[in-house]
C-alpha cells in the first residue's frame, strides 16, 4: 500500500522521528517506489533519479536481472555460514579477481567493514613481515572512509569525529594530490625506524567534493610504496565498479594497489563489501577476521549478476558516453551562471557541479529546488552538488537532468532575492 501525504501509512514524519534515531537530515520526501532511473514518492509524483542511493543502485530500480536473482536465490538457499563452502562467493570472488589486479576477496557489508578489513590486513602485514611495532596508515584530509571508529578516524575531516573520541591510534593525515606533504610526513614519521604500514587513499575523493585524483601523484606514490615496501591501499567504494566509466578508479590513474575496497555498486543497492588484495599481501589465516553475514549465497548471487550486467549491457560505454553528455550540458550552465557556478568536474557518471567560493548559494539550495523540478541530485559538502545516477541512465533521461538543473537554478536565484 503506498503510503499516503498525510497518513504515510499511518506514520507521519514526526511519527517516524519520534521512532527512528535522528542521525539523518532528511529532505521532506517519502519515496515508496522505483523503475529504472526514475523512484516515486508517496504522492505519486516521479523523480530522475541521479543520487541512486549515492552511487549504489548500479543498475537503477527493478532491473529484471537484479529482480530474478533476488527471486531465484531467495527460493534456494539465502544464508549459510562461511563454517561452509559458498559457491555464490567463490563465484563472485572469481569474476572480482579476474577483473581487477586483485588475487583474492574478503566479503563483508558495508564500505566501512571492507575498510575496517583493509586496515588490520595492512596492521597485520606491517607487524609480521615488516616488524613494525605501531604501524601507522597515511590517509588524506578531505577523505571519508566511513562511520566505524577505525573509518571516521581514517576519515580526514574532523566533522565526523568530534565527540567520538578517543579515537584509534595509528593514523596520520597529509592534503590530497600533493606529492611535496606526503613525501615529507613520510620521511618525518620513518626517521628513526619505518612505522608507515600503509597509505590509504580515494582515487577520486567523493564526499569531500567529487575531487579527482592526478595521475603523476599517484604514480610517484606507488613508487614510493614500492620502494618503502608500504601498502598501497585504495577505497573504491564510491568509485567502483564501473562508476567512473572504467571498472575501478585506479584504472583513471594508471596504477594497481596492493589492496583496494569496494561496496555501494556492487551490490546495486543489496548491503554488500568486499576487501580485495594482492596474493603477496595476503597475510590473513582462518580466525584472523570474519564476518556472519559476509559473502552469504543471496549478497554473492546479488553481486555477481551487477558484475554479469555490467558487462552483458556494456555500462561502461555508457557510462563514458553518457558522463562526458551530462559534463557539456552542466559546462553550458556554467557559461550561463558564471557567477554562481564555477566548474564541473568528475569521471565518468560520478560528477560535481561546483558552485563559486563566495556564492551564497549553497548546494543543498539547488538540491532542494531541483527536487521541486522532479529531479533528485545530492551535496557532497556546501560547495558542491553531485550527480550520480544509475551507469544504465539513458541520453533522454540524461537530457531531462540538464533541463531541469537549469530549471533548478533559476529557482534557486530566484528564490535567494525573494
Ligand atoms: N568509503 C567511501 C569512499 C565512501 O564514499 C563511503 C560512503 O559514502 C564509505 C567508505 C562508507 O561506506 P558505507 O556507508 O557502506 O559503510
Amino acid at each position: 500500500m503506498p503510503f499516503n501525504g498525510n497518513g504515510h501509512n499511518g506514520f507521519s514524519p514526526a511519527q517516524f522521528d519520534a521512532a527512528v534515531m535522528t542521525t539523518y537530515g532528511r529532505f521532506p520526501l517519502t519515496l515508496t517506489r522505483g523503475k529504472g532511473s526514475y523512484v516515486w514518492d508517496d504522492q505519486g509524483r516521479r523523480y530522475l533519479d541521479c543520487v541512486a542511493g549515492i552511487a549504489t543502485c548500479t543498475l537503477g530500480h527493478a532491473h529484471p536481472a537484479m529482480v530474478e536473482a533476488v527471486s531465484q536465490q531467495i527460493q534456494t538457499l539465502h544464508h549459510v555460514s562461511n563454517l561452509y563452502y559458498i559457491p555464490e562467493q567463490g563465484a563472485l570472488a572469481q569474476w572480482l579477481v579476474e577483473h581487477s589486479c586483485a588475487d583474492r576477496a574478503f566479503f563483508c557489508n558495508s564500505g566501512a567493514e571492507a575498510n575496517e578489513g583493509a586496515i588490520k590486513l595492512a596492521r597485520k602485514y606491517a607487524h609480521t613481515k615488516r616488524g613494525i611495532a605501531n604501524p601507522l596508515i597515511i590517509t588524506a584530509q578531505a577523505s571519508f572512509h566511513g562511520r566505524t571508529l577505525a573509518t571516521i578516524t581514517a576519515t580526514g575531516q574532523p566533522k565526523y569525529q568530534k565527540n567520538f573520541d578517543p579515537l584509534m591510534p595509528g593514523f596520520a593525515y597529509v592534503p590530497y594530490n600533493d606529492i611535496a606533504a606526503l613525501e615529507s610526513l613520510i620521511a618525518e614519521l620513518d626517521a628513526e625506524t619505518p612505522q608507515v604500514a600503509a597509505i590509504m587513499l580515494e582515487a577520486l575523493q567523493g564526499e569531500g567534493g567529487v575531487c579527482p585524483g592526478d595521475r603523476a601523484y599517484f604514480q610517484r606514490i606507488r613508487q614510493l610504496c614500492d620502494e618503502k615496501g608500504i601498502l598501497l591501499i585504495l577505497d573504491e567504494v564510491q568509485v567502483g565498479m564501473g562508476r567512473t566509466g572504467t571498472l575501478w578508479g585506479y584504472e583513471n590513474l594508471g596504477i594497481e594497489p596492493d589492496i583496494f575496497t569496494s561496496a555501494k555498486g556492487l551490490g546495486g543497492g543489496i548491503p554488500i563489501g568486499a576487501m580485495l588484495c594482492k596474493a603477496s599481501c595476503d597475510v590473513f589465516e582462518p580466525g584472523d577476521h570474519a564476518s556472519t553475514f559476509g559473502g552469504n549465497p543471496f549478497a554473492c548471487k546479488v553481486g555477481l549478476t551487477v558484475c554479469q550486467t555490467l558487462e552483458a549491457e556494456n555500462l561502461l560505454e555508457n557510462v563514458q558516453q553518457r558522463g562526458e553528455q551530462l559534463r557539456l550540458g552542466l559546462q553550458r550552465l556554467i557559461q550561463q551562471y558564471p557567477n554562481v557556478l564555477e566548474q564541473v568536474r568528475g569521471w565518468g557518471l560520478i560528477n560535481g557541479l561546483v558552485l563559486q567560493p563566495e556564492s551564497s548559494i549553497k548546494s543543498v539550495d539547488i538540491v532542494k529546488a531541483a527536487m521541486g523540478e522532479g529531479l533528485l541530485l545530492v551535496p557532497a559538502g556546501p560547495q558542491v552538488v553531485r550527480f550520480v545516477p544509475p551507469l544504465n541512465v539513458s541520453a533522454d533521461e540524461i537530457q531531462q537532468a540538464i533541463l531541469s538543473t537549469e530549471k533548478a537554478m533559476a529557482m534557486a536565484i530566484k528564490r535567494q532575492h525573494s
